[in-house]
């Protein structure tokens, strides 16, 4: 790694252009007379004068610099960094998708509208929901929707339910979103064996109570055995469920949040059905409704007529509006279309199979190394506690780093937060047996050095372009311009 290189502008020589352009065949216009005057610049833009191949050397070794799921292996907990099918990317750039207008007649995009129409579907079955919104454009903004219809639901039958439940183990989003829809939440504390506690939902539950939110297998990678009568005690107090489905890599094809007694569900699509996850690149968390929501859900719903053309679906009145703008992140529904139609129902049952195999792998072949707070057979991912390392003054954010030195994309650290030093490893079913044996066989060894030379984990990471970063000053002061030629 060579971090000088990238100072373009360094490379500067005045004159220098990257781009050729043809003659101008138009009249060239004076911007003072098209341009208002305080649009104008005063000052010319300090922009770097360099050749092309200087620019894509440039941004080449920027991206070298970025770590991906086609780069290394990102064992993320709670994150379900699975490799993204190249093929996802070829449907999205047909032209029949890629190049459409979100306002063209419904008769021309025929094609699009029965894709959303069948997508819809196959998520309510793979869920076990009445019907589908493709909306929402993440999993927090899908639970935020969610809670919305659960609001009307309850609103319409004149009924003042205000708190949220959520178990300690649960995501972060989860009561963030039941705040941002209006709600007040309870947490409740998990029992010994990282499960709900019955009894403390017991409790809990009453007229107040608009919903409980639970992930199902947790973010401790437990799967909720007594999850029927979880059901049983929300719904005998009025309330409904809501299943927090961003991580279905444990369940598809084996079981559904809508026979487990769930009333809405979310999927994050960049999670579970290997769409690309951020670099700033747009996610989706569609929602599936029981049929009592179903009046209620965002407004366009692609259907179907009796004669088998499709059409956006405008009136419903209940409905608590959009939620985003025109039908949600296209791009993205025709990449997880392509995942699911490549894989069919068994094949998807397979990748579950799989994921939930591979953790176990892993947990297993681990266990001897670290504390398991919840031994057993876990699901799609499993946490453990770093904290038997602190007796050699390291951490696990120091194990962390360290991995950074080997190549690989730490596991999730700190969360949840109800596991001290806690570990959270999510391998996926796309990597093979000898990654996963490699990363194993590198985590042993950071073991081992944290007891000889506990200085190589609290120095790491050594060989990336920048070492450890000040993490708290970044998040509370971020600078967030370039100090080029500074
Ligand atoms: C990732 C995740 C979310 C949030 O999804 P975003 O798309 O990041 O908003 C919610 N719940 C769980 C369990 C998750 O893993």
């Amino acid at each position: 790694m060579k971090p000088d290189k990238a100072l373009i502008f360094e490379l500067s020589q005045p004159g220098r252009v990257a781009y050729s352009l043809p003659e101008c065949d138009v009249p060239e216009t004076d911007p003072l007379e098209t341009i208002p005057a305080h649009l104008l610049r005063s000052v010319p833009a300090q922009l770097p004068e360099v050749y092309e191949v200087d620019v894509i050397r440039h941004y080449t070794e920027l991206s070298r610099r970025n770590f991906g799921v086609d780069n290394g292996f990102y064992p993320l907990g709670s994150c379900t960094m699975k490799y993204n099918p190249k093929i996802n990317e070829d449907t999205a750039r047909f032209p029949g998708f890629a190049a459409i207008h979100p306002y063209q007649p419904e008769s021309s995009v025929q094609g699009a509208l029965e894709l959303m129409f069948t997508l819809q579907n196959d998520l309510a079955a793979l869920t076990g929901m009445d019907e589908v919104t493709l909306q929402p454009a993440a999993g927090a903004h899908g639970e935020w929707t969610g809670l919305m219809m659960i609001r009307a639901y309850h609103e319409s039958r004149g009924e003042q339910r205000t708190q949220v439940i959520v178990p300690d183990s649960s995501h972060g989003t989860n009561p963030a979103s039941a705040t941002a829809a209006g709600f007040r939440t309870l947490t409740i504390p998990s029992n010994e064996r990282g499960l709900v506690d019955l009894e403390a939902l017991r409790e809990a539950v009453g007229p107040q109570t608009a919903a409980l939110m639970l992930t199902n297998p947790s973010t401790l990678g437990l799967f909720e055995e007594h999850i029927v009568e979880i059901a049983a005690i929300v719904h005998e107090a009025g309330g409904l469920l809501y299943y927090d489905g961003a991580n279905s890599n444990a369940i598809m094809g084996i079981t559904r949040p809508g026979d487990m007694g769930f009333d809405v569900v979310h999927l994050n699509l960049h999670k579970t059905m290997s769409t690309p996850h951020g670099g700033g690149g747009p996610g989706s968390g569609p929602v599936g409704v029981k049929t009592k929501l179903i009046p209620f859900l965002p407004k366009p719903v692609a259907a179907k007529r009796s004669d088998g053309t499709f059409y956006l679906d405008y009136e419903r009145p209940h409905s608590i509006g959009r939620v985003k703008a025109y039908y949600g992140n296209f791009g993205i529904l025709v990449r997880a279309y392509t995942y699911i139609r490549t894989y069919g129902p068994e094949g998807l049952r397979q990748v579950s199979e799989c994921a939930v195999l591979n953790a176990n792998y892993m947990m297993h072949r681990l266990a001897p190394y670290f504390e398991l707070p919840y031994p057993g057979v876990c699901k799609h991912e499993f946490v453990m506690s770093g904290r038997s390392l602190k007796k050699y003054g390291v951490r696990t954010l120091d194990l962390a780093k360290r991995l950074l030195d080997f190549g690989y994309h730490p596991p999730t650290i700190y969360f949840p937060l109800n596991v001290e030093e806690c570990i959270m490893i999510e391998p996926t079913e796309t990597e093979s047996k000898e990654t996963l044996d490699a990363f194993i066989d590198t985590m042993i060894r950071i073991v081992k050095e944290a007891e000889t030379d506990p200085g190589l984990l609290l120095n790491a990471p050594h060989g990336t372009a920048v070492r450890r970063l000040d993490e708290t000053t970044a998040a509370r002061k971020p600078v967030l311009n370039c100090s080029c030629g500074g």
